[in-house]
């Protein structure tokens, strides 16, 4: 066996055992792209291998999808089919763990209408609201790994032949996901010992407000009452300890809808639906982003702001230390499972229940006056820099310090 065939068992078993969390008699649905196909057919044999009862994978290919978009009628494109729905939610509700690989070319869409590009997400959003709440709520468990696609990995790699692109990022992928230590399933134990230190000392603090100051950033964002951080392992409705995100660095938590105030700009390029955002700032008042502007691919934020009420508002604040090893890594990854994972990022759009005490059986109501953000979309972008300062806010008015020059001014032993 090769080395990097030995490292890509190590992935595909780690995913299944950390990421998931396959349980015997489960079913798993894999989300792929077609160029991944070599990974997902390891994933199968190892998910037989645990005692999965069924391995369904939904194969995507970027040119067919790219084609669709641009030459489909608009009918078509605003209509997702109600079969695939039907599909989807009939997996979730029969338990199934949910594995999505995941690696675009970040400029896919380049050159597709904005206004096709969002009606598309606009429906696809609506129509899978329910199974995204399975998803959101940890109903199942589900997890998300890369696969570095050629498009992908030339977009990091621009001087380098498509080959040995990829043969690099897979490089920073193994060695960020710790796919290159002898143990990894130990080694991820560990990591998300560390994680779970830094929440509960969050959680015990319940801080009030977070506030932010940073170059274009001075932001002050409330959170809501009874907030919980999560960071690495999470647990799933039904008591199994998965991994959402492979890698996961940060530590998250929920911001009240109506409670944020101030200007943010990002520090790294956002790619939305197939477009890149960068250089981006966003004001807020009451919560509510009132103006904004991008250096590029501002048609694509206003749609992403436009999709629905919510997604003016934020629902996730995260944490990540500067220092983590996808920064170290020193590349700009234009792609959020890696660059989220280097930097302080905020999300506009849907909060997960689950970062609130009883979230999750909460009505659309309840949820609204806790300060609960709802939306079709979800959207991470990243505001941290090695300038960063964060400053938490105690009940009683205290200001303590919690990130200094982009990373922890706590220390959690
Ligand atoms: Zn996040
Ligand atoms: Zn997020």
């Amino acid at each position: 066996m090769t080395t990097h065939q030995n490292q890509l068992e190590k992935y595909a078993a780690l995913a299944l055992k950390k990421g998931v969390n396959l349980q015997r008699d489960q079913g798993l649905l894999i989300n792929a792209p077609v160029e991944a196909a070599d990974l997902v057919r390891i994933l199968t044999a190892k998910a037989y291998g645990m005692g999965a009862k069924n391995v369904h994978v939904e194969w995507s290919d970027e040119i067919v999808s790219y084609m669709k978009m641009k030459n489909a009628p608009l009918s078509v494109l605003e209509n997702f089919p109600k079969w695939k729905v039907d599909a989807l939610e009939g997996m979730v509700k029969d338990g199934y763990s949910l594995l999505t690989v995941y690696g675009p070319n970040p400029d896919l869409l380049k050159g597709v209408k904005p206004e096709r590009i969002s009606k598309a997400n606009k429906a696809s959003g609506e129509a899978l609201t329910n199974y995204r709440e399975y998803i959101m709520n940890d109903k199942v468990t589900w997890s998300i790994v890369a696969y570095p696609q050629e498009s992908w990995a030339k977009k990091v790699f621009p001087d380098d032949s498509a080959e040995n692109a990829q043969n690099k990022l897979w490089e920073q992928i193994f060695h960020i996901t710790r796919v290159d230590q002898d143990d990894p399933v130990k080694a991820w134990e560990k990591h998300n010992e560390t994680l779970r230190k830094a929440r509960e000392f969050l959680n015990l603090k319940q801080y009030k407000r977070l506030h932010y100051t940073g170059p274009g950033t001075e932001l002050t964002i409330s959170l809501v009452e009874d907030h919980i951080w999560h960071g690495g392992s999470t647990t799933s409705e039904n008591g199994i300890e998965f991994n959402p995100n492979m890698p996961t660095e940060e530590v998250f938590t929920m911001p009240h809808k109506y409670g944020v105030q101030g200007t943010v700009s990002s520090t790294k390029p956002l790619s939305y639906g197939g477009n890149l955002i960068e250089n981006f700032s966003l004001t807020f008042e009451n919560g509510k982003v009132v103006d904004y502007s991008a250096e590029s691919g501002e048609e694509t934020l206003k749609h992403l702001l436009e999709s629905d009420d919510g997604a003016k508002r934020l629902g996730e604040v995260a944490l990540v230390p500067n220092e983590s090893p996808v920064s170290a890594s020193g590349n700009i990854f234009f792609n959020t499972l890696y660059d989220e994972n280097a930097s302080c990022h905020l999300a506009l759009g849907k909060a997960y229940p689950t970062n609130v005490k009883g979230g999750s059986r909460m009505s659309k109501e309840q949820m609204d006056q806790h300060g609960v953000n709802d939306s079709i979309v979800h959207e991470d972008f990243m505001m941290g820099s090695a300038e960063l300062d964060i400053d938490g806010e105690t009940k009683d008015g205290q200001f303590e310090p919690i990130f200094r020059k982009g990373t922890w001014a706590v220390d959690f032993e």
